[in-house]
């Protein structure tokens, strides 16, 4: 069957089929046997549950802690960044030490709370000694953890910080400086790249400020089209 609305009428017709014959039978309802949308912060939870004391990967020797994700589990913004740093990996929360500061201003700049607006996520979720890119084997390690985040929250819009994560997430080898500017279209929504908050730290000229404001202005723009069309995750049931 080439034409897959035939096909999907198709199934709808033994579906109907199917319930009749229970209807028939007297069935007056039927029990699923797990909740089939189940509430985001409930599955994040789940997941972050999972991942307690990961041996995954060797960066599970080094850490204190699993550096899971913060924030609106229903938020339509999703921040992604490299791994927790040293203060991250204490608290046990993203972007938390100087540059999670920042990108709190940053995030402000635009309107967006972090805590309300925002969940916070890394691609590696613990932290690499003396802040070293995290390795090809510990991100293949990890994500499957990110990718549940996403396709659990299903942001219309991502922020991807800096090189790595943004090189990683598009699966290129192409500099964030030829990649933002721009959006990318990515899982259920668009993707956003800009600078990471650490290198503006380390390189607090106006030039790459400026950048990273554009970017923000257009991450922004992109939320305020994709939210007024899209639906939010349904409030769970009293
Ligand atoms: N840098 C990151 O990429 N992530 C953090 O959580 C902190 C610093």
């Amino acid at each position: 069957m080439s034409d897959p609305r035939e096909a999907v009428a198709d199934v709808l017709r033994g579906l109907a089929d199917t319930l009749r014959h229970h209807r028939d039978l007297g069935v007056s309802e039927i029990a699923l046997a797990r909740d089939p949308f189940p509430d985001p912060a409930d599955a994040l939870r789940a997941q972050e549950q999972a991942l307690q004391g990961c041996p995954r990967c060797k960066l599970s020797r080094s850490r204190s802690t699993v550096v899971f994700g913060s924030g609106n589990p229903r938020a339509r913004l999703m921040v992604i960044g490299e791994g927790p740093g040293e203060e991250e990996d204490k608290q046990g929360k993203p972007f938390v030490g100087r540059a999670g500061q920042l990108l709190t201003r940053m995030l402000a700049s635009v309107g967006f709370d972090r805590e309300r607006d925002c969940y916070i996520a890394n691609v590696v979720k613990c932290r690499p000694d003396r802040n070293r890119n995290p390795e090809p084997d510990e991100v293949a390690a990890c994500n499957p953890f990110l990718m549940a985040q996403i396709d659990t929250i299903q942001p219309p819009v991502i922020l991807a910080l800096g090189n790595f994560a943004v090189q990683t997430l598009l699966g290129t080898k192409e500099g964030i400086s030829k990649l933002r500017g721009r959006t990318y279209m990515y899982r259920t929504g668009v993707l956003v790249p800009t600078f990471h908050p650490a290198f503006l730290l380390r390189n607090p000229g106006q030039e790459f400020k400026r950048m990273a404001w554009d970017d923000l202005k257009l991450a922004r723009r992109e939320y305020e089209q994709l939210t007024s069309t899209t639906t939010p995750h349904p409030d769970p049931l009293p």
